[in-house]
């Protein structure tokens, strides 16, 4: 056991030297065979979609999730997977510029992306979703059936939902799609995706109750959780704020839920004990 240990830090050794980037689109090979699974047992998958978004980027839910999965990988010793940029979005796909993928092909598509995740080695996949609806469902179920099918263990995030309390902490009010939350989040980013000379107050609307209305397209790309909450102001400090603790607060989950995956030693009977699922 000491032997296989001291081989193991050897090993690892140049490639701690050698890695400049968390991003598996930026490693080598060689790299990644050093790291993963022998260091680095974590990935962040960040995935998103792109729909009409106020007066933001129409690519925020990409924007956002990839910013989020950054910063969060240094914590977590994680390495970043490359984006899924196109998803399901639903009803704002009548706006110039958006995309609508299948749930059909979603679903496969994503599929084979968890499953190329888990034989390349990784232990715990983080899921960081850009964006809701019927596409947190299917990540959901994916994560189920991946997860059963390779034992590898599978977290989906959607860090509005999960960061809920921190928009009413830093804003004193509840948030929306492309609200001032989210708004605040991509200003965060970079200031230059938002265009506020843009924004019109009118082209705001609140969610509709489940069950009451529903119209396509769309008639507003600014969507209120709760009437009267979450109208975009735009404010740097409060932005920057909110990033850091959306950030804190993702992390914390993530290694709250490996930590527990650990200590309940769950899909460790890999073939080697722990190791790659392959
Ligand atoms: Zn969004």
């Amino acid at each position: 056991m000491r032997n296989r240990t001291l081989v193991l830090l050897l090993c690892a050794a140049p490639a701690l030297l050698a890695q400049t980037t968390r991003e598996m689109n930026d490693l080598n090979w060689m790299e990644f065979r050093e790291l993963v699974p022998a260091r680095i047992r974590t990935v962040l998958l960040p995935a998103g979609t792109v729909e009409a978004h106020g007066v933001i980027n129409n690519g925020a839910d990409n924007t956002a999730p990839l910013a989020l999965a950054r910063a969060m990988a240094p914590k977590l010793d994680a390495l970043v997977a490359p984006l899924i940029p196109y998803g399901v979005t639903g009803s704002l796909d009548g706006y110039a510029g958006t995309f609508q993928i299948s749930a059909s092909a979603y679903r496969a598509f994503v599929a084979d992306v968890l499953a190329g995740l888990a034989r390349n080695g990784f232990e715990n996949i983080i899921v960081v979703n850009g964006h809701g609806g019927p596409q947190t469902a299917i990540l959901n179920e994916l994560a189920e059936k991946i997860g059963r099918e390779r034992r590898v263990r599978v977290l989906v995030t959607n860090w509005w939902a999960i960061c809920s309390d921190v928009t009413l902490k830093v804003f004193g009010e509840d948030g929306g799609h492309a609200g001032w939350n989210e708004t605040a989040f991509i200003q965060a980013i970079d200031g230059k995706l938002v265009q506020q000379a843009r924004y019109d107050r009118k082209l705001e609307t609140p969610r509709p109750v489940a069950g009451t209305w529903y119209a396509f397209p769309f008639p507003a790309p600014v969507i209120l959780y709760q009437a009267g909450q979450g109208s975009v102001r735009f404010d740097q400090k409060k932005a920057e704020e909110y990033f850091g603790a959306v950030v804190e607060k993702m992390t914390a989950l993530a290694k709250e839920t490996i930590e527990k995956w650990d200590r309940a030693k769950l899909f460790q009977d890999g073939p080697s004990g722990g190791g790659p699922r392959r």
